[in-house]
């Protein structure tokens, strides 16, 4: 996923995130991982992959966050 929250609620680009702070899926709350290599965009995964979130198509995801202005 692109986009997790930090501990104030906002929601953070993977590719604004800081490797420093702890970010949480938006939905099931679930702690993330900061992925953020040279082959792959940065993104966020979970530890445990039991959320819906992964079934989610990337159009319905940016949809979803577009209030976020972002
Ligand atoms: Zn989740």
């Amino acid at each position: 996923m692109l986009y997790g929250k930090n501990k104030q609620g906002t929601v953070v680009h993977a590719a604004n995130a800081s490797k420093d702070c702890n970010y949480y899926c938006p939905l099931c709350c679930q702690k993330l991982m900061l992925k953020r290599g040279k082959c792959k965009c940065a993104h966020f995964a979970h530890h445990e992959i039991n959320c819906t979130y992964k079934e989610e198509s990337y159009v319905h995801y940016q949809a979803k966050y577009r209030w976020a202005n972002l």
